[in-house]
């Protein structure tokens, strides 16, 4: 390309932009009625601990931006037709000059005339041009077993419409999981703390457990020591798009001591106690 062949600034742009792709409405090319895809869209969806375990069907209500049906999505008022902007002459561009030390730079900025389309339009009453309107809309919607707290759900294409035949945005539904007053979620596990006597921890029993599947019976051995860490298979949180795999609740285990003894519990005790010295003394003999 010769010197001589910049007669029109926007050649000279043109090139200089080609290839620099994705800048938006800076430079690149400004073909007329470009498409604009939608923008996506976000919600925040609140569950309880057990529907982001087992999952749940929610219907949720929604505000984006649709296609405006009295100009179809055209922003024009129907019944009228598009004309070439005089700003920038169906550009959808205009060239702005500035001083620096270093010369005269040009830059290349949408139109704001026309919005970088190249036409002007009377505006569609409905949209006020911008061929799309607010509208809310309900959106039913399988959230999976396993999901957690920050875990993002897409729904394609339910975001905003986009503009000039733009494909819409889509939908990012954002869970947050109320917490459990006893059941505590650790990724796929579910940790619970339990609280047994001395005496159930010695000679062992059974307790209940709240589960995510309703109580369930653990069985304590006997000598448990303090702070074990029982496991319930298979009663945790179905992995992630897996539910045939599942967590475990982890079960640990407080052993209480008594503060207080009754006389008769003190009398026991301390039989046990002298019961206990009488053994050592006789494994030391
Ligand atoms: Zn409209
Ligand atoms: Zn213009």
């Amino acid at each position: 390309m010769g010197m001589g062949d910049f007669s029109n600034p926007f050649d000279l742009f043109e090139s200089l932009f080609e290839g620099m792709g994705g800048m938006g409405g800076m430079g690149g090319r400004a073909s007329r009625n470009r498409a604009v895809d939608g923008q996506d869209e976000y919600y925040n969806l609140v569950l309880t601990f057990k529907e982001a375990v087992f999952g749940a069907e929610k219907e949720i209500e929604i505000t984006r931006l649709e296609s405006c049906g009295t100009c179809d999505g055209s922003g024009a008022k129907p019944g009228t037709k598009p004309s070439k902007c005089s700003t920038c002459g169906g550009q959808g561009q205009v060239v702005t000059s500035a001083r620096t030390p270093l010369g005269v730079f040009q830059q290349v900025m949408t139109c704001s005339s026309c919005g970088g389309s190249g036409e002007t339009f009377s505006p569609c009453n409905t949209c006020s041009g911008d061929g799309r309107v607010r509208r809310t809309k309900r959106i039913s919607l399988k959230v999976p077993a396993g999901v957690d707290s920050g875990s993002r759900l897409r729904v394609r294409s339910e975001g905003n419409a986009g503009r000039r035949g733009g494909s819409p945005g889509d939908l990012f539904v954002i869970i947050e999981v109320r917490t459990d007053p006893v059941l505590k979620r650790d990724d796929t596990n579910i940790l619970y703390t339990c609280k047994v006597s001395y005496i159930d921890a010695i000679l062992g029993t059974t307790i209940k457990v709240p589960t995510v599947d309703g109580m369930v019976d653990l069985k304590i051995p006997a000598g448990t020591q303090p702070n074990t860490t029982l496991v319930m298979a298979k009663k945790g949180v179905p992995v992630l798009n897996k539910s045939n795999m599942r967590g475990d609740q982890l079960v640990r285990v407080q052993v209480e001591i008594p503060k207080r003894l009754s006389s008769e519990e003190r009398e026991l005790i301390e039989e046990l106690a002298d019961l206990s010295k009488g053994k050592a003394a006789t494994s030391r003999r």
